[in-house]
């Protein structure tokens, strides 16, 4: 097969790319540069598939016009660009990483200036509309038009964050992360000024996904991997050492605990001791790893001792639920 018959593209430059590399390196999927100024990538785990970069707007428009078949970009562009005819199919919303929120901010000496009402308030008393200043048009004006908040807006690119020191605009409608530009600028968010918030999505091409069964079985693989991952890393795999009469004894002392039930149920095993008839088993878990101090204290409670906790790597369920969620958007 041709190695760029299918086609991933990935954010650039910055952050969006150092933190889609190393995501996909933690699913399982390294992605190798042949010449770190190069455009161009692969991933040996998947050899069918080539990878190239590009901005993160871009990202939207090559894949809504199928010349790219998947890209991972961020929700903020994703909703800027992707139109309204349906040509993008988002098949994961939520990778974790990438997050920001596109905000409405204001000077911080527009001290009666807190919320959208007060903001529809002052612009009233304007002698012109609210002049914004914005990398995200359309979403910006989507937002104010919603709250009837007449406006004019500025498309900029570079920093925007001075624009109303300059003067060429009002306020600002920014990507906003830890809040650290905004402060540095004077500027504050209004506490209901949250336009659109974002983090990484896995996109494709609706068409490709309908016509050709290898972007389709490319799909299936990229959210195998991805879920799989995701999934494990919420959890731990905890093993103990019990007492029991026999594996269902143990199994119902668990399950008056909440936290050790496992995916399924437990796993228990004999342990094989130098004397016999100890009664000692393994019981395995997954335990969710916010869960972690809860799992241990009930083990305890339940006669567990040498308590083992591992990492997991992977948790593949019979078919990853984001691929059937996936088919049954193309049925629609
Ligand atoms: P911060 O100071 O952490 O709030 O970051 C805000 C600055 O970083 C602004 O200039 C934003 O345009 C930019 N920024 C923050 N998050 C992102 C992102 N996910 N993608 C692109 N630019 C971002």
């Amino acid at each position: 097969m041709d190695t760029t018959n299918i086609r991933l593209s990935l954010p650039s430059k910055g952050r969006l790319q150092d933190d889609s590399m190393n995501f996909l390196a933690e699913c399982g999927l390294s992605v190798q540069k042949l010449n770190p100024r190069q455009y161009q990538a692969v991933v040996p785990a998947l050899p069918e598939l080539g990878i190239i970069f590009q901005r993160p707007g871009d990202i939207v428009v090559s894949v809504r016009q199928g010349s790219v078949d998947f890209g991972i970009t961020g929700i903020d562009v994703l909703e800027e660009k992707r139109g309204d005819n349906g040509d993008i199919l988002v098949l994961h919303d939520a990778l974790g990483f990438g997050h920001c929120a596109l905000k409405l901010a204001v000077p911080e000496s527009w001290m009666d200036v807190t919320d959208i009402p007060s903001l529809k308030k002052y612009s009233a008393t304007l002698n012109s509309p609210l002049r914004v200043a914005t990398k995200f048009p359309v979403l910006t004006e989507r937002f104010l038009n919603r709250h009837s908040i007449p406006h004019t807006t500025i498309s900029a690119e570079g920093t925007l964050e001075t624009a109303p020191t300059i003067g060429y605009a009002d306020i600002i409608s920014d990507l906003v992360s830890s809040g650290q530009t905004l402060q540095d600028n004077r500027l504050r968010a209004l506490r209901d000024g949250l336009i659109q918030p974002s983090q990484a999505a896995l996109i494709a091409n609706r068409k490709t996904l309908e016509t050709n069964p290898n972007a389709l079985e490319m799909a299936r693989r990229l959210l195998e991997y991805i879920e799989a991952h995701m999934r494990a890393k919420e959890n731990l795999l905890v093993i103990a050492n019990m007492r029991g009469e026999n594996p269902e004894a143990i199994a119902n002392k668990l399950f008056t605990q909440t936290s050790v039930g496992g995916l399924q149920g437990p796993t228990i095993s004999p342990i094989v001791t130098r004397e016999s008839n100890q009664g000692w088993y393994s019981v395995s878990v997954v335990v969710r790893r916010d869960h972690l101090p809860q799992a241990i204290g009930e083990l305890r409670s339940v006669g567990g001792s040498g308590i083992i906790v591992s990492p997991v790597t992977y948790i593949f369920e019979e078919e990853p639920p984001r691929y059937t969620a996936m088919l049954a958007e193309l049925r629609k």
